[in-house]
């Protein structure tokens, strides 16, 4: 319950964090909520030989539209993103995920930038980065990088993040009219992580056919995925076909693998995973005509 030792720095601004990075190459662990980091080094599951403390970094929480794109800092809470106001209507499944996640202490020091980074596989954030197809900017001190979140959750507590690199943004692109979107998820008690959790972006087609649909899994495989078979069956649907629904949902449950664990039994989950891509999808529509 003790951590091992190692040295601690609290860096003013980015640069800074960046420089430690590049000196200590994989001998750093940058400390943002500390949620998810101080009980891995209390169990001396994590080791570093330097922990470098975000808490003096500012500007790097910020939340704004740029470019057609929400940027949200890495540094921004659980809580931020819940209350902003300005993430309703178009980003309103960011709001479902940020207000569920945890008890009112992780929202408050929780942050988006180190719950992606730690990338736990029942996590939810990293669900709805893949749904919206969103971007996570990577720095270091040579440079940024721009990966798409499709290809940065690439296995169980394992990300595209080099040693030294930093997250420092996530963007996700600004939804087209008529589009909807919506995370839900099933704990089995308030504050756990996620039993299974679905997050869909959709848009609407003139007729009022699915246009384009993006499905994010959590807590059913070794890492949050998209469920493209359930995005084939959907697209150019009518939402208010409840067998195509259904057979979406059935494709999102086949390319699930959950374990038999604490939350439950796979067969179970893997049901949940059925019923609630369904669920997901008919608030998400429910969204986007209202939006008209
Ligand atoms: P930290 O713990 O500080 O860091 C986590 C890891 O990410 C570390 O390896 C750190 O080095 C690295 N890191 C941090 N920031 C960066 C960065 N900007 N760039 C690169 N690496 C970085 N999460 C959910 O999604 N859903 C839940 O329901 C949920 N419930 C929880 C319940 C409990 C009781 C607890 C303790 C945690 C729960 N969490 C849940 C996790 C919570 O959201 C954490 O806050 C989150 O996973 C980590 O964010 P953090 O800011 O605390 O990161």
């Amino acid at each position: 319950m003790i951590p091992g030792e190692f040295d601690y720095t609290r860096p003013g601004d980015l640069d800074a964090v960046l420089k430690v990075l590049k000196e200590r190459e994989g001998e750093a662990k940058l400390l943002a909520g500390g949620h998810s980091l101080l009980p891995l080094l209390k169990f001396r599951l994590a080791a570093p030989a330097v922990l470098v403390d975000l808490r003096g970094v500012t500007g790097l929480d910020g939340i704004s539209e740029e470019d057609g794109e929400l940027r949200i800092g890495a540094l921004a809470t659980h809580r931020q993103i819940h209350e902003d106001p300005s993430l309703a209507g178009a980003y309103e499944l960011l709001r479902d995920a940020a207000g569920g996640i945890g008890d009112p202490q992780i929202r408050n020091w929780g942050t988006i930038g180190g719950s992606c980074a730690h990338a736990d596989p029942s996590a939810d954030y990293p669900a709805v980065l893949i749904a919206t197809m969103a971007t996570v900017v990577c720095r270091s001190a040579d440079g940024e990088r721009v990966v798409p979140a499709r290809e940065f959750f690439t296995d169980t507590f394992t990300t595209a993040l080099e040693p030294n690199e930093m997250l420092t943004e996530v963007r996700f692109p600004r939804p087209g009219p008529r589009s909807g979107s919506s995370y839900t998820k099933i704990e089995r008690r308030a504050g756990d992580f996620s039993t299974v959790g679905v997050a869909v972006q959709l848009s609407l087609a003139e007729d009022g056919s699915i246009a384009d649909v993006g499905i994010g899994l959590t807590a059913v495989a070794d890492s949050p995925f998209a469920a493209t078979d359930a995005e084939a069956a959907l697209r150019a649907a009518s939402p208010d076909n409840d067998d195509a629904l259904r057979r979406a949902g059935a494709a999102a449950a086949a390319q699930s693998s959950p374990t038999t664990d604490s939350h439950g039994p796979a067969d179970y989950k893997r049901a949940l995973v059925a019923e609630l891509t369904v669920r997901a999808v008919k608030r998400a529509v429910e969204r986007a005509r209202s939006a008209r």
